[in-house]
């Protein structure tokens, strides 16, 4: 009977089951079972379904027409680089401790205070002319 069977698989006549011959094996590009975009019987892809950098089907990113709020994707949440301009990103708003632009002990951008490194002191370095080493100073927000 299996032999028999197999006869008919050499005359084409296949048995299929999807894309797989349930007796030879043979495969055909035809009755795949998708799983997303991948076909769970022979491994076959095929192509996403692209909306924006996310397949609809199986979830895949891309780093391509992403949807930027600023300098993060809100679909897959991937960052971009972003545009300082001193110590503020123009793109996202987001502020760095780098680059301020001091108007006294306040950063005219960002408005971020710095003080002495463990004193809590804050100096005013317009009006003392103090000179602080960077690594002595902490920067406080809010
Ligand atoms: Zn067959
Ligand atoms: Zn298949
Ligand atoms: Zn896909
Ligand atoms: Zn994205
Ligand atoms: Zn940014
Ligand atoms: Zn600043």
């Amino acid at each position: 009977m299996r032999i028999l069977a197999r006869f008919w698989c050499l005359l084409k006549y296949h048995d299929w089951e999807g894309c797989k011959c349930r007796i030879c094996g043979n495969l055909r590009d035809e009755g795949h079972t998708w799983s997303g975009c991948t076909c769970a019987v022979c491994g076959n892809g095929r192509d996403h379904i692209w909306s924006g950098c996310t397949c609809e089907n199986c979830g895949l990113n891309r780093d391509s027409d992403h949807t930027w709020s600023g300098c993060t994707c809100t679909i897959c949440g991937r960052n971009r680089n972003h545009s300082w301009s001193g110590c503020k990103c123009a793109n996202c708003g987001l502020t760095r401790d780098h680059e301020h632009n001091w108007d006294g002990r306040v950063c005219r951008v960002c408005s971020v205070k710095w003080m002495l490194r463990n004193t809590g002191l804050e100096i005013n370095l317009s009006v003392c002319g103090l000179f602080v080493e960077r690594d002595l100073i902490d920067y406080a927000r809010g």
